[in-house]
């Protein structure tokens, strides 16, 4: 593992006073390690867990020729374009219950969808395109070609290749993969645990009653649910008043438990606690200021063994450098491929007033227009305390680093929030 000054050192023009997205980005690709260990997991139980290992095919899926259709399996060398082909049914094949018998040219074999393709034949007509009397079918000109209607062995997954590649977050459709591969079991990586508290004297936990300047807590609890749809162990641990000895132990107690801490809070510069102060005393900590809006401080480094995010106290700034930064370097953590958060372009519906030189994260919805087209407009009040900003929104809108104003109708990029999968 590297040292913060080590990391800094590789980085070109790294500059703790300014730092843009991106750089932040980098830099905690460099700080953060997947966790190794693995364990065993039933598919039931694998949603949403990283695969450790490439899964190869033990079995080719479908593990034969099989039927598309309801309909009759004939020899396709038999079509003529000129003329229907008049053929006769000698049989009867079924999903799970194969027709054994061979069919001579002239004859044909009803058959179900996913039944086995009677041996010699290739082509199925669908029966909504067959004439049919008796056991005589008759298959019109020119409905089908050779070959048509039949579903190929291996054309899902091909034994001895990779189906599913490790680092995989294994979602609803690869859960389903694997299970048509036959294996009841995969091999993931072990859960992330994540520690996190609130800091400050003004913050109430619930069940508190309110008091003059004092607001109950809400980072804790979107922290907790960020994690939760990451598929993080969580490891709560309330919130922590600005008193040197708790700080200390509250710090000490979740390096020894997890893998990653993340704090809210008194980070922010000329902030009158101790927060700071601890966690220079007990890590490795960088204090940063990031060219973006919200969320302009955060501290980041390590305590112990584990990766310390200090996230800033607004509500809004919490989510925001979640999904920007911690995110991304949690599930490189837990050992997923990360790729670049695919952004939606829409149209903005309205000017925005954006100076280049930072990058600005807009609570925007997001909405399909009669045209098809993709429209955005903020949300109000985009405050960072504003959290109602958020759960109005669909997503956020970003305007990148060097991006200027941006007038109506405007493209612009959109990190959505949920997708349907
Ligand atoms: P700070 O970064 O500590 O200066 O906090 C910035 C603002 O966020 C202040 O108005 C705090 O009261 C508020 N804040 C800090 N922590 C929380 C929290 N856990 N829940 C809600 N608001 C908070
Ligand atoms: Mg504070």
């Amino acid at each position: 593992m590297k040292t913060l000054a080590q990391i800094a050192a590789q980085l070109q023009g790294y500059d703790p006073q300014a730092l843009s997205a991106d750089a932040v980005g980098e830099f905690l690709s460099h700080l953060v390690v997947p966790v190794r260990e693995t364990e065993s997991v039933g598919v039931f139980e694998a949603l949403g867990r990283v695969l450790a290992n490439d899964l190869v095919s033990p079995i080719s899926v479908p593990p034969h020729d099989n039927s598309a259709m309801d309909g009759y399996a004939f020899d396709g060398a038999q079509l003529r374009t000129d003329r229907p082909l008049v053929l006769e049914a000698v049989g009867t094949a079924l999903a799970g219950k194969a027709w054994q018998g061979t069919a001579a040219a002239g004859q044909c074999v009803k058959i179900m969808t996913g039944a086995i393709m009677p041996a010699g034949l290739d082509t199925v007509i669908p029966q909504e395109f067959a004439t049919v009397d008796g056991t005589r079918i008759t298959i019109p000109a020119n409905v089908v070609q050779p070959g048509d209607n039949r579903r190929h062995k291996g054309e899902d997954l091909h034994e001895g290749r990779p189906a599913l590649l490790q680092g995989e977050r294994l979602g609803p459709a690869a859960c389903g993969l694997v299970a048509s591969l036959g294996l009841a079991q995969v091999e993931v990586r072990r859960r992330l645990k994540v520690a996190y508290f609130s800091t400050g004297d003004e913050i109430l936990s619930l069940g508190e009653p309110p008091r003059e300047g004092a607001v109950y807590d809400s980072n804790r609890y979107t922290v907790h649910a960020m994690l939760t749809r990451l598929g993080c162990e969580v490891v709560d641990m309330g919130v922590v008043r600005d008193e040197p000895a708790l700080l200390e132990a509250a710090f000490a107690e979740a390096a020894r438990k997890a893998d990653a801490i993340i704090t809210s809070g008194g980070v922010s510069v000329g902030e009158a606690d101790y927060t700071k102060a601890m966690m220079k005393k007990l890590g490795d900590v960088a204090f940063w200021r990031i060219a973006m809006r919200p969320g302009r401080p955060m501290a980041v480094g390590r305590i112990g063994e584990s990766v310390l995010f200090g996230l800033p106290g607004n509500p809004v700034a919490v989510m925001v450098t979640f999904l920007a930064f911690v995110r991304p370097a949690l599930l490189k953590m837990m050992g997923a491929r990360v790729t670049a958060t695919p952004y939606l372009r829409a149209l903005s519906g309205e000017a925005m007033r954006k100076k280049p030189g930072r990058t600005e994260y807009q609570r925007g919805i997001v909405t399909r227009e009669a045209d098809g087209s993709l429209r955005v407009r903020t949300t109000g009040n985009q405050g960072s305390g504003v959290l109602s900003s958020m759960v109005q929104a669909n997503g956020l809108i970003v305007l990148h680093h060097a991006q200027g104003n941006v007038a109506p109708g405007d493209a612009v990029d959109v990190m959505m929030f949920e997708g349907p999968l």
